[in-house]
């Protein structure tokens, strides 16, 4: 080996800085090699939101839960399906187990952490759920307190000084008061800041920048432009791994094991078109470095792989001369409504991100439904936005030179504008307004779920989420499935261990994140099930390789 530490980490993910914190605390030492030249992965892109089961926060508030409530919800959801060996019972109570300790361990650690207060779980009515929510967000970060490695920190997809709980309201803010109160608040502390010498970073930015600081604080190595190639294995053990390291290739051991936490493989095409067909780089707002390289490593050495098919789904919209862009809130606002290419609509707009792309996915294998249109009124276009423009404002030439924004008179003129059957349209139209106008979705149920109402408009009567398409002129953009990562990779065990194909333990092998067929199977039962596994597992496999046991670190 070039060079030994006792615990290495691939890729400086979710878990990685959980993972070297708890390292440190047992007195071991750790690098974390990072392939691109900016900490944090998708993370540090992100909304930053932890899924949560049994937490301190609602302890403290006396919000109702326990391990019972949240196993049952598991089951209830994720528990579903028997072809998801990331899923397992165990795995799945090791979980509920396991997260509420590493937020106790990270809050010892200094991170300051917090609950969103009301982000109900995305399948609430189900035994178990959670309607107040379980989510765990840290609070703003001033990136300056990082000095030098401010610049190496990942930019977030939300540069607003704003929780994440106020943010969410800013959609409304045409028709609230509460909401413009909000957005001044920002602006103002964004004022503040620069009077004060402070950059405010808020969700998954904010996140990632507390849990550097704390790991540099910790004496963490970080090696940037390092991207892992290989493994080293040794008589059947894991012992280190192959880098290249500014240009250099490099043999790097580890004593007591080696963690990947290198992400998934949303960036690579070739990829996708074999365990996702029909999705597409074009349409993920995963970071640059999620390209499966570890994926691909794993299956090379005979590790188990699952899940592959899976995405977390996030619905995007793709205006012409920007990147894609996340449109749940806005198509869950009232006086809209999504349908394919025939007309017809074919789903409940609300609710998890993940369904809405699957029922997209399979609406398409029997009904063009790729893209679909989002179908919205005069009155959609002067109280919400739409695609990150303001209520109100006139939208961007290009919308209209480029045929993205379509437009019509009547509601039979829009459909020739998309290119769907008028007289179909027409009826879709008709239907929709008629629950709208009831408030009660007898098609599909939209706005019978708490999380639905909550990405409704709350200031909206009789539903928070059903509004008539009546006022003309009409509009409509395209929907794509787009995502913000893969969900599927190699299996691990309740101790975030890496499986081969025969359920064996590869000795000195530990992953998580979405390097891994996740715990949450085929669903995303709430906000933050992507994170909150890789903060946790990052944290199980950490104490393991340290022989900690179950040994209270905080
Ligand atoms: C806009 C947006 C909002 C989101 N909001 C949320 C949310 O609020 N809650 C939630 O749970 N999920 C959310 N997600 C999804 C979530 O961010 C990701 O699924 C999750 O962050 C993935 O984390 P990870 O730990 O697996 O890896 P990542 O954070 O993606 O990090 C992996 C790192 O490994 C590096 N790497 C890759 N290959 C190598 C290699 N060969 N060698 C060395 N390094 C390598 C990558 O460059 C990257 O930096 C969101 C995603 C986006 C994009």
């Amino acid at each position: 080996m070039d060079e030994l530490y006792d615990f290495v980490v691939v890729g400086s993910g979710g878990g990685s800085m959980c993972a070297a914190l708890v390292m440190r605390q047992a007195g071991k030492s750790v690098l974390i090699l990072e392939k691109t030249g900016l900490v944090g992965g998708s993370t540090a892109k992100a909304g930053g939101v932890m899924w949560i089961p049994n937490n301190r926060f609602m302890k403290a508030e006396g919000i109702d839960d326990s391990f019972d409530k949240a196993t049952a919800y598991l089951d209830a959801t994720v528990g579903l399906d028997d072809d998801v060996p990331g899923a397992t019972p165990e795995r799945r109570r090791a979980y509920v187990r396991e997260a509420a300790e590493m937020v106790d361990f990270l809050v010892g650690q200094g991170i300051k952490l917090g609950r969103s207060p009301y982000w109900p779980d995305y399948y609430d009515e189900r035994p178990g759920g959670s309607e107040p929510g379980r989510t765990v967000v840290a609070d703003l970060f001033d990136v300056n307190e990082l000095g030098e490695w401010k610049a190496r920190l990942r930019e977030s997809a939300m540069p607003v000084a704003a929780p994440l709980s106020e943010m969410m309201e800013f959609p409304i803010f045409k028709r609230s008061w509460r909401s413009k109160l909000l957005m001044l608040k920002a602006g103002l502390r964004m004022a503040a800041g620069k009077l004060t010498g402070k950059e405010w970073a808020t969700a998954g930015r904010a996140l990632q920048g507390r849990m550097l600081q704390a790991a540099l604080r910790a004496g963490v190595a970080f090696r940037l432009n390092a991207g892992v190639r290989e493994v080293i294995l040794e008589n059947g053990a894991v012992t280190g791994v192959l880098a290249t390291v500014d240009g250099g290739e490099r043999r790097i051991g580890a004593r007591l094991g080696v963690l990947l936490n290198a992400g998934g493989f949303a960036q690579n095409q070739e990829m996708r078109d074999t365990y996702i067909p029909r999705t597409r780089t074009e349409w993920t707002h995963a970071a640059e470095g999620d390209t499966g390289d570890m994926h691909r490593e794993m299956m090379r050495i005979g590790a188990a792989m699952a899940q592959m098919d899976e995405m977390v789904g996030n619905q995007m919209t793709l205006p012409p001369g920007s990147g894609p862009n996340m449109i749940q809130p806005q198509i869950a606002k009232p006086h809209a409504f999504v349908v394919d290419q025939s007309g017809v609509r074919y789903m409940n707009e609300c609710g998890s991100y993940m369904e809405f792309c699957k029922t997209m996915l399979a609406r398409d294998r029997e009904v063009p439904a790729i893209p679909s249109w989002v179908i919205v009124d005069t009155r959609y276009m002067k109280d919400y936005m739409l695609a990150d423009t303001m209520p109100g404002t006139r939208k961007p030439r290009r919308w209209f030179d480029e045929n993205y924004l379509r437009t019509g008179a009547t509601i039979e003129a829009l459909a020739e504008a998309c290119g769907v059957d008028p007289a179909r349209l027409k009826a879709t139209t008709e239907r929709f307004n008629a629950l709208a106008r009831a408030g009660v979705d007898e098609d599909f149920h939209r706005g019978d779920r708490a999380y639905d109402r909550f990405l409704g408009d709350r200031t909206h009567e009789p539903s928070q989420t059903l509004g008539t398409v009546e006022q003309a002129p009409f509009y409509a953009i395209p929907v794509v499935p787009g995502d913000v990562g893969t969900y599927g990779g190699v299996v691990t065990d309740a101790q975030a261990r890496v499986l081969r194909e025969d359920g064996s333990v590869i000795p000195g092998l530990y992953a998580t994140g979405t390097t891994t067929a996740s715990v949450m199977g085929r669903y995303y039962p709430g906000a933050g099930c992507s994170i909150g596994p890789s903060f946790t597992w990052g944290f199980v496999a950490a104490r393991h390789a340290a022989g900690l046991g179950n040994q209270q670190l905080h």
